[in-house]
């Protein structure tokens, strides 16, 4: 796999003899192995190639490897170099009854990519590149295995932008972000990924290659076909190419930073911004603790603010910012602090060094509405520092809408030594984030996606509408191999819990 980074915590060794968490993989046999490497360009079935594409940055599965633990193994790790290629192996699996699990950066954080069942790990990295502009529609043709700076990269060479910025912007790939309905750090101003695509090219699991939407900014022929596969996680189809809504790159900039006595009076203020309609690229309100942690601000919360576009619309959003935030009595900081956050948006967190120090650390991305917001925070930050073990808990607002925010929480936490109790702690912690936003009526995931580890909680969050979701799986997987044991649905390989 064509991944940017590393995956924290080498699983070195040979995989032939290597413990897999979930002992469940099924065995491939050899006709079928032979058959897919007819089919596509690249088909690896060595130890180091299949230790590489059974895994990805899932904090759980981290702490498992240093154990020299894998979280499951692929028979084979098959590299298609165009969307044919990548149908003809659906279909193939879908025929054979093998497990097919698409992967691409392997930057997911739930274990998204992680085949279960084994069978074949399906890397889209070889699908690169973008294949038309239309500069007067703004939309643009992408195959789904770009990476994101390479992306972004053509796009201002074309004097355009995508603006989406997650923070792992070289490690993932525009089907990842995608498939787990991705947000970037400016998505205040252009959206979660969601609001960005206009139409997708789909291999579904009987081999058909499929397109929906991308002919006109709107639509009223039915459901949305493009959104049923937007967050579907390689459950439904694998996606092989997007049409994107883009921007002209933005010709000018502005920053700001402001200092709330707490959390909540900051998510009062934001909420103002929006209502007003101002949209600043990036609307980040952190929390006492991060607020002192990241920028040295001592007991308030601190609210970083930047925008981009047009230089008319960038002084009036920033001048309503002002507005709201000075009326709401915060104190105007040094537009440094912005500059600081810009300049380390892309770092990339010390996970192996925590890990190894026996450290469990995560974030949990939750979303709800600003009413809910405040009582919320208090709930999860409460229920997570009561936890034995916990060392630090925080969040802060990550993206503001008309109608609610994302809160993005980090914690880390020293369980007592002994087997199974890193698991048992992260799993509490979950737990306790999880009934958090479930009471506040929230959505359990704003951008990082279900995979496996929010698996759990799928069916009931979702309630009767899961049935909905089962459905529509079993009408267009009736194997069940796209994926299986990925979004609490149920799989004809067996059962897994995370
Ligand atoms: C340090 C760090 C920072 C991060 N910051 C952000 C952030 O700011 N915003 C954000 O949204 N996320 C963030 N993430 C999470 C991750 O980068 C995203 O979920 C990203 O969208 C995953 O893309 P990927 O190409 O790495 O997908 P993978 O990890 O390879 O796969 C993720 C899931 O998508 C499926 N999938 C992948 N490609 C396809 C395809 N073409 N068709 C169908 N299914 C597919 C896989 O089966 C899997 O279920 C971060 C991760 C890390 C490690």
């Amino acid at each position: 796999m064509d991944a940017r980074t590393p995956v924290p915590v080498a699983l070195g060794g040979p995989s032939a003899r290597r413990p897999s968490r979930f002992a469940r993989e099924l065995p491939v046999g050899e006709a079928f192995l032979s058959r897919l490497s007819g089919l596509c360009e690249t088909v690896d079935t060595s130890d180091e190639g299949r230790v590489g594409a059974g895994r990805d940055w899932w904090p759980l599965a981290l702490v498992w490897a240093v154990g020299g633990v894998a979280p499951a193994l692929p028979a084979a790790v098959a590299r298609p170099s165009d969307a044919a290629q990548v149908a003809a192996v659906l279909r193939a699996c879908a025929d054979a009854s093998v497990p097919v699990t698409a992967g691409a950066g392997r930057s997911g954080v739930c274990g998204g990519c992680v085949p279960v069942f084994g069978g074949v790990a399906l890397d889209l990295t070889a699908l690169q590149g973008i294949v038309a502009v239309d500069d007067t529609s703004l939309l643009v043709d992408v195959r789904a295995g770009t990476f994101g700076d390479a992306f972004e990269d053509a796009l201002r060479e074309r004097s355009l932008t995508c603006g989406h910025w997650p923070q792992s912007i070289s490690l993932s790939t525009v089907g990842g972000w995608i498939a787990c309905r991705g947000a970037g750090q400016y998505s205040t101003r252009y959206g979660k990924i969601e609001d960005m695509v206009a139409g997708l090219e789909v291999a579904l699991a009987d081999g058909r290659l499929i397109r929906t939407g991308g002919t006109a900014p709107r639509s009223a022929t039915g459901p949305d076909l493009t959104q049923l596969f937007v967050g579907s996680e390689g459950t439904l189809g694998v996606i092989t190419g997007a049409r994107l809504r883009v921007h002209p790159a933005p010709p000018s900039e502005r920053r700001a930073a402001w200092r709330f006595d707490d959390l909540p009076a900051g998510l009062e203020a934001c909420r103002r911004v929006l209502r007003r309609g101002a949209t600043p690229a990036v609307l980040r309100l952190y929390d006492p603790t991060e607020s002192a942690r990241s920028f040295g601000v001592s007991g308030g919360a601190l609210l970083v603010v930047a925008d981009e576009g047009d230089p008319v619309l960038i002084d009036a959003v920033m001048g309503v910012v002002a507005d709201e935030c000075a009326g709401a009595g915060a104190t105007p900081m040094d537009e440094a602090m912005a500059d600081r956050w810009l300049a380390h948006r892309n770092d990339l967190p010390p996970l192996e060094s925590l890990v190894r120090e026996g450290i469990v650390a995560d974030t949990i991305e939750v979303a709800a509405s600003w009413r809910a917001l405040p009582d919320l925070y208090r709930a999860a930050v409460g229920a997570v520092a009561a936890l034995e073990g916990t060392i630090a808990v925080s969040a802060h607002q990550s993206h503001a809408y008309s109608d609610g925010a994302c809160l993005y929480f980090t914690l880390a936490g020293r369980p007592a030594p002994g087997e199974g109790a890193a698991e048992a702690y992260y799993r509490q912690a979950w737990d306790a984030v999880m009934s958090a936003t479930a009471a506040a009526g929230g959505t359990l995931s704003h951008h990082h996606g279900v995979g496996l580890n929010r698996s759990r909680y799928l069916r009931q969050h979702l309630g009767p509408a899961f049935d909905v979701l089962s459905a529509v799986k079993a009408a267009l997987d009736p194997a069940g191999v796209l994926n299986p044991g990925k979004l609490g649905l149920s799989s004809p390989f067996g059962e897994v819990s995370a």
